[in-house]
């Protein structure tokens, strides 16, 4: 009997930081992250290139918080290790569910939010992270506050703030 080709995996689940069909030899687990629920678990293999606080309006709402805190990799520096299967995506532009970047990463099964996946980078997100002690290392501290006009709470702690985009729009005054 002919059964025809295997189904192929989608084409994001070939790539950085999926990689089901090609993993990385030697990924060095420097960081390991997991949703509410433990279905999907990925790890971070170096300390993010940047660290934000976005306070924009779209953050707010889909986060269901005051703002959101993300700390930015590049692809391969983060890998999936249990779990894509689990993972659900939302693109808040289109409201498309099926992994159109930049779209939402989260777990099927508990909704925790993951990361946003960007077209080059992973914005992972240090709530889902589990660092050793429970304490925030140095490096996911964030380097500034974007989109601070549209903040729900003030945050006095020094790093700079911006209206809007870093670097599109004018730094705002330390306001308590
Ligand atoms: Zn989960
Ligand atoms: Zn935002």
């Amino acid at each position: 009997m002919h059964e025809g080709p295997p189904r192929a995996a989608p084409d994001w689940q070939t790539k950085s930081p999926y990689q089901i069909e090609n993993p990385q030899k030697g990924f060095d687990k420097k960081y390991t992250a997991a949703c509410h629920c433990g279905a999907v678990e990925f790890a971070a293999s170096e300390d993010p290139l940047d660290v934000k606080y976005c306070h924009c309006k779209v953050c707010q709402r889909v986060h269901g918080a005051p703002f959101q805190w993300a700390a930015i990799f590049r692809k391969t520096s983060i890998l999936f290790t249990k779990g894509i299967e689990q993972l659900e995506f939302y693109n808040t532009a289109n409201g498309s569910k099926d992994h159109q970047l930049p779209s939402k990463v989260l777990c099927k099964e508990c909704h925790s939010p993951l990361a946003d996946e960007g077209r080059n980078m992973f914005l992972a997100f240090p709530t889902a992270f589990r660092f050793e002690h429970g304490k925030v290392p140095a490096a996911f501290r964030p380097s500034c506050h974007i989109f601070y006009g549209s903040r729900v709470v003030d945050i006095p702690d020094g790093a700079p703030k911006f209206e809007g985009m870093k670097g599109d729009s004018k730094e705002l005054p330390e306001t308590r």
